[in-house]
């Protein structure tokens, strides 16, 4: 397991990031989520549609988490979730 030392923060994008679970662009003035921490190989951070990490959470397994390519992406945004 990785260790992480950061907290889940939800802000509001300032500039145009990418989701680490869909790949698709995160807008200025979108809220999205952020998390960070360190492991064996150092520092990590990433950034992600809140939609996208309730359905990885929802989906995966643990080992899921571990055995992923971070370079794909994982699977389409899901729809967003209606208030
Ligand atoms: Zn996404």
């Amino acid at each position: 397991m990785s260790t992480c030392i950061g907290i889940d923060r939800t802000v509001t994008a300032r500039t145009k990031h990418e989701c680490v679970y869909c790949k698709t662009s995160i807008f200025p003035g979108e809220k999205y989520g952020k998390r960070a921490g360190v492991d064996l190989c150092g520092f990590w951070s990433m950034e992600f549609h809140p939609e996208c990490d309730a359905h990885a959470n929802t989906t995966w397994k643990p080992g899921d988490w571990y055995d992923h390519d971070w370079a794909d992406a994982a699977f389409e945004r899901p729809k967003q979730l209606t208030k």
